[in-house]
């Protein structure tokens, strides 16, 4: 599916987050200039380690392993030469972070996207190390991708740009060392040519080096339940988290920001609980209807045709009508930093739960904060897909293969496993969500780093 470039592209000159105030702290954290970060505040970097280090300042962490956390360990930039389907040759950039490998492996997804850049990359690969400390799977955290428009390539040209970067990043990876995964822009295809390039180039086939990489196809290593799993565990959470906020799920009515991966399978299950979509929009246009989306009907409409512009089941609104929109729920499921101060003000929800990475800035969750919003975050909210990955690697190790039942079941366990972590860091601490899912994924880490100690 096309996808448009971040929202922050044009509001890059919007004002900072206010310095002080709550939370506000982010902007102006002292390790920002011992580590020399970059100082423009909306840099999605900053922004995201800005938000851990509140919650480690709160919780006490020491200040080693702030700076520990604050940077990624590697960071691993190629460029390589592909042939084009017309007999030249373009250059393409590719990126893989490994931000941190102190509870297990690095994971993170691979994202095929224009507009990709290093920064990016960076706060992706953090927010994995804290989602999987946070859900309890063996890894730590990593992140990748090319710089392209996979959309604007034939498949003979993607398979060979797919190849050649799985080559140049080769010797960087592996099934016990780096384990990448699908991200916007990339596909259970893409996974799969990842793993025959590695498999061939490691010639250790009998040794599962189809484990290198997760969202596979099911007929290659992939498992069950795993397109799904990031929605799924987006609708488990909510499942959990709803009677806080005195939300009924079969009653609730909803509404979703990107109808790709994660706000489609999002829409759809919450559909099949009873509850009822009422606006959507991705990078074609919004879409409402106030009797409910089909979002079965409307995610094969996006299949035949890019996105939800044109859907017969609703009317075309504009972008503000859609922020607009009364719902109890509103899912952002597009890209980064789209939820920003005007957005926030426009939102006419009770909760957002977060299935893309890094969806609200730190000056948008003031405001929501301050209108009475709960923000479920996304190191908790979407940690199914990887959750799930965890599961497609511990199958390809074992030479299984689990029943969906098996791989919901378990997934829905650690949903609610972090669900409670969360719950029981914002009892302590008494803070909002965002900074106990950091505070609980921060614990598990720390007690990691202090029985291994830091070489030597
Ligand atoms: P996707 O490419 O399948 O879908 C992205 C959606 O965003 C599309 O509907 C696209 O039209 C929409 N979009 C892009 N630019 C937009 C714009 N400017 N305005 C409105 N809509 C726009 O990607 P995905 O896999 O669903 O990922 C979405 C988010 O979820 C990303 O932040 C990703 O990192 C995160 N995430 C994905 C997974 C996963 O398993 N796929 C897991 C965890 C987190």
């Amino acid at each position: 599916m096309p996808t448009a470039s971040p929202a922050r592209k044009s509001s890059a000159s919007k004002p900072a987050a206010a310095k002080g105030g709550k939370p506000g702290k982010e902007s102006d954290h002292p390790i920002f200039s011992e580590l020399g970060f970059p100082v423009d505040p909306n840099n999605l970097y900053r922004q995201t380690v800005g938000s851990m280090l509140q919650a480690a300042d709160l919780m006490d962490l020491p200040h080693h392993l702030k700076i520990i956390l604050a940077q990624p360990k590697n960071e691993i930039m190629v460029n390589f030469p592909v042939k084009m389907d017309d007999g030249t040759y373009r250059l393409f950039k590719g990126y893989r972070v490994q931000h941190n490998n102190a509870l297990g492996p690095f994971k993170g997804g691979l994202r095929f996207h224009h507009d990709v850049h290093l920064d990016d990359v960076k706060s992706l690969a953090f927010l994995m190390t804290m989602k999987c400390s946070l859900v309890g799977v063996p890894y730590g955290g990593g992140k990748g991708g090319i710089k392209v428009d996979p959309y604007k390539h034939s498949k003979s040209e993607m398979e060979r740009i797919v190849r050649r970067f799985t080559t140049a990043i080769a010797h960087q990876i592996g099934p016990d060392y780096d384990i990448p995964a699908p991200d916007v822009g990339s596909n259970a295809q893409h996974m799969a040519w990842i793993a025959d390039t590695y498999s061939f180039l490691s010639e250790v086939g009998g040794h599962q080096p189809e484990a290198v990489i997760t969202g596979k196809p099911v007929e290659f290593g992939g498992s069950l339940g795993r397109e799904k799993a990031t929605g799924q565990g987006v609708v488990d959470t909510l499942v959990e988290m709803l009677p806080e906020v005195g939300v009924e799920i079969k009653s609730c009515k909803f509404s979703v920001l990107g109808f790709g991966n994660v706000g489609s399978w999002t829409g759809k299950i919450l559909q099949d609980k009873g509850a009822k979509m009422i606006a959507t929009m991705d990078h074609t246009g919004a879409i409402r209807n106030d009797g409910g989306i089909d979002a079965h009907q409307l995610a094969e409409h996006v299949r035949k045709t890019g996105g939800v512009a044109g859907f017969k089941g609703a009317t075309r609104i504009d972008k503000d009508e859609f922020y607009k929109t009364k719902v109890d729920v509103f899912v952002p499921a597009a890209l980064e930093q789209m939820i920003q101060e005007p957005e926030a003000q426009l939102l006419n929800c009770k909760v957002v739960a977060e299935g893309a990475n890094a969806p609200t800035t730190p000056a948008g969750e003031r405001v929501l904060e301050a209108r009475g919003i709960e923000v479920l975050p996304a190191i908790l909210c979407n940690s199914g897909g990887v959750t799930v990955s965890y599961f497609e690697w511990v199958q390809n190790k074992t030479c299984q293969q689990w029943e969906l039942n098996d791989v919901d079941r378990e997934l829905n366990k650690h949903m609610i496993a972090a669900a409670k972590r969360t719950r029981d860091a914002r009892k302590k601490y008494k803070c909002n969500l965002r900074t106990a899912a950091y505070i609980a994924a921060l614990e598990r880490l720390a007690s990691a780093y202090s029985v291994r100690g830091i070489f030597p």
